[in-house]
């Protein structure tokens, strides 16, 4: 039974955050002052295991997901994650499945790993070409050129078309934008630009600190002009455009500008278990007491419909500077 929220969205997308640890520590997700050595990341027993995760995402498909994405924190840091990925695809009606990652952890050998059991797209993150600029955003001083490679490896595996996300902030990594432009034009890679967003509380987000996605495609087609490309179907995050001269295509996720909560269709599960239903929500539903009580599947389908027909979450529609004062989860909780 496909299940529909209070606007008539439907649940379509799955993001699983397999754990809370990050390797980098991006300024715009992570920042070092309050992700410091003293962190008190999640013990291992309050994870959900991957049994319990691919059991929720069993239920989940009867509600409707059909896309499933493994994120973070940083995905490839949880050991034998390649075996989570091989559980859901034996999933009967889970049509894709596909990972984020920071790319540090993706060699070609994990790579194909990762694609013999079942993952079939992953997305690496990118900002900056140049390493002195990517540095000061990863803070952990890790270079392009291994994420670079991490994205050939991925190509290599055929976990393609791979994405490349590319977080724009003002003053960091705008003056980045053609050439990250130019090295993906003609690699049949996907390169997106996300706004930078308010996402928790904790990453200082100042409006003033967003590059538009209005400029950031100006700044490309006033180079190479670009045409819109429709969406492949409802509900896609980012914008979809083409260069003119058939170089392939890019894309924008326009959050903070233009906002796309009518069709949002996605909900992310923590590490711990609790269920969130907006990127930008204040708390979590907690699918794990309900599984570690011994719920059955009916019972725990049951607090997911009615979860999902009470959604009503807008929260990039009404953004606010009251809105954006709430207490809200962070990135590296629920992964984007
Ligand atoms: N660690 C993995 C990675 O970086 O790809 C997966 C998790 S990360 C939270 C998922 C995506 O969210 C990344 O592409 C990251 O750049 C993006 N992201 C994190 N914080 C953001 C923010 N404040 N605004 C926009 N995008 C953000
Ligand atoms: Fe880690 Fe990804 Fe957040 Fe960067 S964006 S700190 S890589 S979780
Ligand atoms: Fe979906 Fe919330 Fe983002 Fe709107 S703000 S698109 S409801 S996740």
């Amino acid at each position: 039974m496909a299940l529909t929220d209070s606007f008539q969205r439907p649940l379509r997308d799955l993001r699983i955050s397999v754990t809370d640890r990050c390797n980098f520590r991006c300024v715009y997700c992570m920042p070092k002052e309050l992700f410091g050595p003293d962190f008190a990341f999640l013990p291992h027993k309050d994870l959900l295991t991957f049994e319990e995760i691919s059991r929720l995402v069993r239920v989940f498909v009867r509600g409707g997901v059909k896309k499933v994405r493994l994120t973070g924190g940083e995905p490839l840091l949880r050991r034998d994650i390649e075996k989570l990925v091989a559980q859901i695809a034996e999933i009967d009606g889970v049509e894709d499945i596909a990972m984020t990652t920071n790319g540090s952890l993706l060699t070609r050998e994990r790579a194909q790993v990762l694609k013999n059991a079942g993952l079939q797209r992953v997305t690496v993150s990118l900002d900056s070409l140049k390493d002195d600029v990517f540095m000061k955003m990863n803070d952990v001083h890790f270079p392009v050129s291994k994420v670079l490679k991490a994205i050939d490896a991925a190509a290599e595996a055929g976990l393609t078309p791979v994405k490349v996300n590319m977080v724009v902030k003002r003053g960091l990594n705008d003056e980045d934008i053609v050439e990250m432009a130019q090295q993906f034009r003609g690699t049949g890679h996907i390169l997106r630009f996300i706004e930078y967003m308010d996402v928790g509380n904790s990453n200082g987000w100042r409006m003033d600190d967003v590059v538009s996605a209005k400029d950031i495609l100006n700044s490309i087609h006033e180079v190479w002009p670009l045409e819109t490309v429709p969406p492949r179907h409802a509900g896609e995050v980012a914008t979809r455009y083409r260069y003119q001269d058939g170089k392939g295509e890019i894309g924008v996720v326009s959050s903070v500008t233009r906002p796309f909560c009518g069709a949002c269709n996605r909900s992310r599960l923590s590490a711990k278990g609790r269920l969130y239903t907006c990127l930008f929500a204040s708390d979590g539903f907690d699918f794990r007491e309900l599984l570690r009580s011994g719920k059955s599947d009916e019972e725990v389908f049951g607090a997911l419909s009615e979860l999902w027909g009470l959604r009503s979450d807008r929260y990039s529609e009404l953004r606010s500077d009251e809105t954006r004062r709430r207490n809200k989860i962070e990135m590296s909780q629920i992964g984007g």
